[in-house]
C-alpha cells in the first residue's frame, strides 16, 4: 500500500523552523522587526508602497473595505464563484454585496458582466483571482477607474503570479494576500493588505491595532500615545512568530513557485486530452504560481456524479475537494438574501464538476501519476454504472 496523499500540505524546511525558533528566543512576540521584515520582502516582491500584515486574508479585505469607508446602504460587487471570505468581508463592514457570475473559462468575473451590476450605490469591487489566476484583471481596474470605483484585489490564492508587467497584488487601489497553510506561502494564520495609497495605509494599520495612531509601535513603549485609541479598531495584529514564519517562506518564494509549477504541469502533461476533463486554462502572457488543481468533470457528469468520485479518491487515501459551491447558494446567504438555484448558471455548473486534486510542493510524478490513475478508474466507474 502506498501513503495516503493529502490535498494540500505546507513546505517547511529547517530555515523555517529556525526563524521561529530565533523569535521565540528573541523575547519580542508582537509588533516587532519581524512583521516589519515580512511587510519590506513581499511589498518589495509585488512592487507596491505599503504592506499591513494582518492576522487572515478575510480580516485583510474587512480592514480594507472599513478603510474605504464602506459601510450600510453601500453596495460592492464580488463574484458567485469564490471562497466565502470574498463576500463576507463585504457583510462585515454593513454593505450588500452583488453578485456577478463567473466567465466559464477563466473562473473570474468579466468586465461586461461586473458592468452591468454597477449602481450610483456601488461602492466598491472586490475582484479576485481565482485560484491564482489573473485573467481579466486589468480589464476590472480599467472598469473601476472609468466608473471611479476602488477596486479591492482579493489577491489571496494569487502571491507571485504576474499578468503581462503587473504582478499579482498591483491591480486593486487595495491588495490582499492569505497565508493559509495551503497558500503559495503560509505564516499558518495570517493575511496583507498591500497599497500605494498612503492613507489607506495609515488607516489599515491604525484599525488592525484597535485603532492606535499609526505609528505608535515604538509608543507601545510608553503608555501615553498606546492607549490613545482615536478611531473603532479591531485586533488583526499578526504576531511576530507567524512573521518570523512569513520572512523564511518570502526567502524561498522562488523555489516554492518552480515547484508548484512542475507539480501543475506534470498534471496538466498527464491528463491532456482527456476528453471528460477540463484543464485550468493560463492566458497568454500570465505566470501562474499555482495555489490548486482543479479539474472539472465534462457535462456528461453530475454533481452527485463527481461527490461519488471525490468520495472514491478519498476512499483509496487521495485528498479531494469541491472548490467552490457558489457563494450565494451557500446555506446562509439562501436564507438571508433568498438566492434560488439558477440564478448564477455558470457559477452552479462549474461548482457542480469541479474536482481539486492533491496539489503541493512535495508532490512526486509518481503520485501526479497515482492520483491521476484513480480519479480515472473513478470516472470509468460511472460511465460503466449508467451502461
Ligand atoms: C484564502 C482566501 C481568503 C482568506 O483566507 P483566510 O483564511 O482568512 O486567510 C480570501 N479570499 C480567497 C479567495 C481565499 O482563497
Amino acid at each position: 500500500m502506498s501513503e495516503p496523499i493529502p490535498l494540500s500540505q505546507p513546505d517547511i524546511t529547517e530555515a523555517e523552523i529556525r526563524s521561529v525558533v530565533a523569535t521565540l528566543r528573541s523575547g519580542r512576540l508582537s509588533l516587532g522587526p519581524r512583521l516589519e521584515e515580512f511587510e519590506h520582502l513581499l511589498t518589495q516582491r509585488v512592487g507596491r508602497r505599503h504592506g499591513i500584515g494582518v492576522s487572515s486574508g478575510t480580516c485583510g479585505l474587512h480592514l480594507s473595505l472599513a478603510a474605504l469607508g464602506i459601510g450600510p446602504g453601500d453596495e460592492v460587487i464580488t463574484p458567485a464563484f469564490s471562497f466565502v471570505a470574498s463576500a463576507n468581508c463585504i457583510l462585515h463592514v454593513g454593505a450588500t454585496p452583488v453578485f456577478v457570475d463567473c466567465d466559464p473559462r477563466t473562473l473570474n468575473m468579466r468586465r461586461d458582466e461586473v458592468e452591468k451590476r454597477i449602481t450610483p450605490k456601488t461602492k466598491a469591487i472586490v475582484a479576485v483571482e481565482v485560484f491564482g489566476n489573473p485573467a481579466g484583471m486589468a480589464d476590472l481596474a480599467a472598469l473601476c477607474a472609468k466608473h471611479e470605483i476602488p477596486m479591492v484585489e482579493d489577491c489571496c490564492e494569487g502571491l507571485g503570479g504576474r499578468a503581462g508587467d503587473e504582478p499579482i497584488g498591483g491591480f486593486g487601489r487595495v491588495a490582499v494576500f492569505g497565508f493559509y497553510p495551503n497558500k503559495p506561502i503560509t505564516t499558518g494564520e495570517g493575511g496583507m493588505i498591500v497599497t500605494h495609497d498612503d492613507r489607506i495605509a495609515d488607516l489599515c494599520r491604525s484599525m488592525r491595532n484597535q485603532g492606535r495612531a499609526a505609528g505608535s509601535i515604538e509608543a507601545g513603549q510608553g503608555l501615553g500615545s498606546w492607549l490613545a485609541h482615536e478611531r473603532l479598531g479591531y485586533n488583526f495584529r499578526l504576531s511576530e512568530i507567524n512573521a518570523a514564519l512569513g520572512v523564511a517562506q518570502m526567502r524561498r518564494l522562488s523555489e516554492l513557485i518552480e515547484a508548484r509549477q512542475r507539480v501543475a504541469a506534470a498534471y496538466t502533461r498527464r491528463l491532456m486530452g482527456h476528453t471528460d476533463l477540463i484543464l485550468p486554462t493560463v492566458e497568454p502572457d500570465t505566470f501562474m504560481s499555482w495555489f490548486v488543481y482543479v479539474v472539472r468533470l465534462s457535462d456528461r457528469f453530475s454533481a452527485k456524479d463527481r461527490d461519488y468520485i471525490i468520495n472514491g479518491l478519498r476512499r483509496h487515501d487521495v485528498g479531494a475537494g469541491d472548490y467552490f459551491p457558489p457563494i450565494p447558494l451557500l446555506p446562509f446567504y439562501r436564507q438571508r438574501f433568498g438566492y434560488q438555484p439558477g440564478d448564477f448558471p455558470v457559477a452552479e455548473s462549474v461548482g457542480h464538476r469541479t474536482v481539486a486534486l492533491p496539489f503541493f510542493t512535495r508532490l512526486t510524478d509518481r503520485e501526479v501519476d497515482l492520483v491521476c490513475q484513480t480519479l480515472e478508474v473513478m470516472m470509468t466507474r460511472i460511465t460503466f454504472a449508467r451502461s
